[in-house]
């Protein structure tokens, strides 16, 4: 699932790297190929238009961020936006105040229902419920014995109809289930309802009595992502029929486009609350927005780099050093140190430069550089007296040996510091003469 989709958005944002500022053609373009990625997953128009609207205004708006570079501020609206398309939070199952609790699947024939019950089942055992599995899928042969296997692999109790009472009515199953669940002190009831292969008013009709029967407190709808387009629709179907109120994808593991997934959220103002991704029990979790965004985005580590960015970025001080480029004060060890810092504060750079994808060539000379590098320049700097970080013009050959001394590095270590520190202000001089922003100068490696 999602893999053409996610191919065409990271070879979308591919386009932006190196760019060092986005014009209005550059967003266009970016929106425009977004869009016909999203529509070729089969994500329901309206969903797209929202989607790509909220890009581009953010985009061009005035969302300048310091810390991240143009294509990176891109991946992280597109990653914030896609979060908030499949439901921002992750929505729980709320139980009832006077157990038990009751919890009715909707949805049609084949979309995962008894599977699902079997699954959801094992979930509400292992957070320390007692549930009761109740077969009210009358409908489809076997659908009851199927429920009775799936409930014993799953560890968990299953109510059916005893033969010649209540067989071929599913409201009344549903009524002596619930009976039975407080009878037995079952604190969560899942009643599997049966499905037709299209939206159909006979099922929604059943559907609703039973609903009426038991009033349960969650109704969660069954949706087959692999259905694509059509999965609107049905969606739509049964929120008007029946009313649902939260949705379970299935299927998640097949080779779908993704456009039910992405759009079933914003077209019915449901929340997604589980995902089932194969047959077996364990294939099944509650339902992450966020995470199921980075999947998309199979974009590695990379968001959470951009996080660490963020986070390690200090406005305030890029502005005192911002003003100093501004004036006529020379770039001097003191700045040199809080550059380092600066690095430093962002992590481990090794670590950082792993997380980033296509690294992997880049393995061997992330290992070969050394991080103690940077001790040994503060050392150095540190021994050395307020005057002499803000002159370096001043250190010579015998403030060199005191200060070699003071940190127990050789002499030629310092001049080797000095040298690369030296290179450094020259940099920043010309950069100051041509105005341009300071990088990270004179950096060891
Ligand atoms: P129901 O008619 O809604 O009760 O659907 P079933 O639970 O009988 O499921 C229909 C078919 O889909 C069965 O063959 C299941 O094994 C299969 N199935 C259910 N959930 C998943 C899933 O998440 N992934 C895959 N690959 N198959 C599933």
């Amino acid at each position: 699932m999602f893999a053409s989709l996610s191919d065409r958005l990271t070879a979308t944002f591919k386009t932006l790297r190196g760019k060092g500022r986005l014009s209005e053609a550059d967003v266009d373009a970016t929106v425009r190929e977004i869009r016909r990625a999203l529509l070729d997953a089969d994500v329901a128009l309206p969903v797209v238009r929202q989607f790509t609207a909220a890009i581009k205004e953010r985009a061009l708006g005035a969302e300048v961020n310091q810390a991240l570079n143009p294509a990176q501020q891109v991946v992280k609206i597109v990653n914030e936006e896609l979060i908030g398309i499949l439901g921002g939070e992750t929505r729980r199952l709320r139980y009832a105040k006077n157990p038990p609790t009751v919890i009715m699947l909707a949805g049609l024939q084949g979309a995962g229902k008894t599977t699902l019950a079997g699954k959801l089942g094992r979930h509400l055992e292992k957070q320390g419920h007692r549930p009761l599995l109740v077969a009210c899928d009358l409908q489809r042969p076997n659908a009851v014995n199927q429920l009775q296997i799936t409930g014993e692999r799953a560890g968990v109790a299953v109510y059916a109809p005893e033969p010649g009472n209540g067989v071929g009515d599913p409201v009344a199953v549903a009524r002596q289930g619930i009976e039975h669940a407080r009878s037995q002190h079952f604190d969560v009831v899942v009643v599997d309802t049966a499905g037709r292969l299209g939206v159909d008013a006979e099922m929604m009709q059943q559907a609703v009595d039973i609903r009426d029967a038991v009033q349960p407190d969650e109704i969660l709808f069954v949706l087959d992502a692999m259905i694509g387009q059509d999965a609107v629709a049905t969606a739509e179907a049964f929120r008007d029929g029946v009313g649902f109120d939260g949705v379970v994808l299935t299927k998640l593991d097949g080779d779908a486009r993704g456009g039910a997934a992405l759009s079933v959220r914003h077209v019915t103002g449901r929340p997604v609350m589980f995902a089932s991704s194969g047959e077996k029990l364990d294939d099944f979790d509650v339902f992450h927005p966020e995470r199921m965004a980075s999947r998309i985005l199979d974009m590695g580590d990379l968001l959470s780099l951009i996080e660490q960015a963020e986070k390690a970025f200090d406005a305030e001080q890029a502005q005192a050093m911002a003003a100093k480029f501004a004036s006529d004060e020379d770039f001097t060890l003191d700045d040199f140190l809080q550059q380092i810092a600066a690095v430093r504060n962002m992590g481990s750079l090794k670590k950082m430069l792993g997380m980033l994808p296509g690294m992997a060539q880049m393995r061997d000379q992330l290992d070969a550089f050394d991080e103690r590098e940077f001790d040994r320049i503060e050392a150095m700097v540190r021994s050395m007296t307020p005057l002499e970080r803000r002159q370096p013009r001043i250190i010579n050959g015998s403030r060199r040996a005191r200060i070699a001394a003071g940190c127990g590095r050789s002499v030629s270590a310092v001049n080797d510091m000095l040298e690369r520190f030296g290179q450094a202000q020259k940099m920043m001089r010309a950069m100051k003469s041509g105005g341009g922003m300071p990088g990270m100068p004179g950096m060891p490696g």
